[in-house]
């Protein structure tokens, strides 16, 4: 039949049916090449695997009636929990919202009785992760190509009232152009007016003194981070990295880092490293603001970069 159902508004992924003992394989995933939406349809092609995550597995897949090829985040259903379930379904509603050239799109989603699917716009250069584990650290103008996509994908995931809490150079995507996509919004959440206090999450390097301090938190937490993956990119480390979490903590409480000084970025630079960086909060700017940044706005950034930067300088025109 020629159903026209468009799929719920709200995700409402339900925990698989049958005994609890049943144990998940990966036989069991692996079951088929081919993957059907029950609902519109749609059969995809299940290619090649691109990594995991938390619980997800994360494949090539072809719409095989236009070729069409995403990236599938796909989460079994029959080993997860219900709390786990509701996480999934809270980080689908606030990313399908989410459209911008510098976020990675949710294109789709859909269930069926083994996994649930997430069809994501495909990052084939992976990400900045990868990019400081081949180069150790970028050029200046690269530094600034990546910064200022950053912080206009941020700007956006801000003023639609959505922070990520989870910003780090492995969730800054690059698409084949070298576009990038900001992506995994697993921890992302709508603060409501209150402020309430809130459990710790984020990746070590990248967490803000306010959310160790468990404290209320909320965008400026992001805009830190963002400051973090600057100098990550810069100086090839976080500037809080040390050999233990303790340490590490202790430093992001104390504001301690070695500053980036003259051989390795302009003042402006500098300055905008420390804008971001600020202990307290609410002296932190907005990305509106940030946006405007002599170092964004005044200084050469790069209008694209060749894919050859994932792994080597870019050419002396860069
Ligand atoms: P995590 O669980 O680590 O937060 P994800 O579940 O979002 O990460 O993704 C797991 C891995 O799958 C990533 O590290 C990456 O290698 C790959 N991946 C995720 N999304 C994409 C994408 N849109 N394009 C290409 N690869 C992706």
């Amino acid at each position: 039949s020629s159903q026209t159902t468009l799929p719920p508004r709200t995700p409402s992924i339900t925990t698989a049916a049958g005994p609890s003992t049943s144990s998940w394989t990966n036989s069991n995933e692996q079951e088929s090449d081919y993957v059907s939406d029950p609902v519109q349809g749609n059969t995809y092609y299940k290619g090649q695997f691109l990594g995991k995550g938390g619980f997800a597995r994360v494949y090539m897949m072809t719409d095989i009636a236009n070729g069409t090829q995403y990236a599938c985040k796909i989460i079994p259903k029959n080993r997860m929990q219900k709390v786990h379930m509701q996480k999934i379904a809270r980080e689908i509603m606030i990313h399908k919202e989410l459209n911008h050239v510098n976020v990675v799109q949710m294109h789709h989603y859909f269930e069926d009785n083994l996994n649930a699917y997430m069809l994501l716009e495909a990052c084939p250069r992976k990400s900045l992760m990868h990019v400081l584990k081949y180069r150790g650290k970028v050029t200046e103008p690269e530094a600034r190509y990546y910064m200022k996509q950053m912080v206009t994908g941020v700007a956006y995931i801000h003023s639609q009232k959505v922070v990520h809490r989870d910003l780090k150079p492995g969730n800054m995507f690059l698409s084949e152009h070298m576009i990038v996509k900001i992506g995994d919004f697993g921890l992302a959440t709508r603060p409501d007016g209150q402020r309430r206090r809130v459990t710790i999450c984020g990746t070590p390097n990248y967490i803000a003194p306010e959310v160790l301090y468990k404290q209320a938190y909320s965008y400026e937490a992001d805009v830190w981070a963002l400051g973090c993956i600057l100098y990550a990119l810069l100086v090839g480390q976080p500037p809080f990295e040390t050999a233990t979490l303790k340490e590490t903590y202790a430093r992001i409480c104390s504001n301690q880092y070695k500053e980036v000084d003259d051989s390795i970025a302009t003042r402006s630079g500098q300055d905008l490293v420390r804008w971001l960086l600020q202990p307290t909060p609410e002296l932190r700017p907005s990305l509106e603001r940030v946006k405007e940044h002599a170092y964004l706005t005044k200084e050469y950034v790069p209008a694209s970069l060749p894919h050859t930067c994932c792994y080597q300088m870019p050419p002396a025109h860069i």
